[in-house]
């Protein structure tokens, strides 16, 4: 059974990584994709092209998310070329630029915030008007365990995560009027690109400690935002799942 037939989803920073995931199974479900990237074209023309081929409707558009007048015009991009329908807006572009506190540059804390957390806010100040016009609308924001628990070394990524589930909060009790919901995913160690700048000892470590005993795939938190997306959860709002193997637990 497709969940998001015919389903408008901007999906943020989906050139790689999770945000790629959630695109390729949110296709398989019906949806059209909409989505950003920074800087990687290439890989970007590519998923679009792949998209398409499975007989949705899908666009790349590269666009800063942490740039308040790109996210605006972005969205009015997306309006006019999918018809003036958004269902569905997923912030998941991120950054870490880690550090301990004594080493950390106002610039690395600054950047973190920027691109992690600021970028939540213009998404969803750029979406807010279609959605409310339309009385419908998922927003899910892709925060972290680390924004759940805390992180040493990932001070400036830990409180982006963090602001993100108090913004999906409040988001949900300013919007739930109006049939918008919104929820945070926490997705404890995925093995992605931003992972794979680990060392594999340090790798290896989590996975042994993680009670289902492997790190998750993209398709793990893609299965979550499908939920999130489609109205298997029209009754949920205002909530963080973690996706994390039970690492939290
Ligand atoms: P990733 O592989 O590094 O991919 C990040 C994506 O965000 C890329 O598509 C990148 O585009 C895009 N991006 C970066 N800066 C952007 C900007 N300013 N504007 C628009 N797009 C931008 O990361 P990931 O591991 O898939 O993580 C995705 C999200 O999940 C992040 O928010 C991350 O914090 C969160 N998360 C990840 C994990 C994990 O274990 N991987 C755990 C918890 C939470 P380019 O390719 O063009 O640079």
């Amino acid at each position: 059974m497709k969940l998001l037939e015919g389903k408008n989803v901007i999906i943020t920073g989906a050139s790689r990584g999770i945000g790629m995931g959630i695109a390729k199974v949110f296709a398989d479900h019906g949806a059209n994709i909409a989505f950003t990237y920074s800087a990687s074209e290439a890989p970007a023309l590519a998923l679009e092209k792949e998209l398409t081929e499975k007989g949705v409707k899908a666009k790349a558009y590269k666009s800063n998310a942490a740039n308040f007048n790109e996210a605006d015009e972005l969205v009015n991009n997306v309006l006019k070329d999918f018809d003036g329908v958004i269902d569905v807006l997923i912030n998941n572009a991120g950054i870490t630029k880690d550090n301990l506190l004594m080493r950390m540059s106002e610039a690395d804390f600054d950047t973190v915030i920027d691109i992690n957390l600021k970028s939540v806010f213009n998404m969803t100040k750029a979406v807010q008007r279609t959605l409310l016009k339309q009385r419908k609308g998922s927003i899910i924001n892709m925060s972290s365990v680390v924004g759940v628990k805390g992180n040493a070394g990932q001070t400036n990524y830990a409180a982006s995560k963090a602001g993100m589930i108090g913004f999906t909060k409040s988001v949900a009790l300013e919007l739930g009027s109006r049939n918008i919901r919104c929820n945070a995913i926490a997705p404890g160690f995925i093995e992605t690109e931003m992972t794979d700048k680990l060392d594999e000892k340090t790798v290896q470590g989590w996975r042994d400690g993680i009670p289902l005993k492997r790190g998750g795939s993209t398709e793990d938190i893609a299965n979550a935002c499908l939920f999130f997306a489609s109205d298997l959860s029209s009754y949920v709002t205002g909530q963080v799942l973690n996706v994390d193997g039970g690492m939290l637990t």
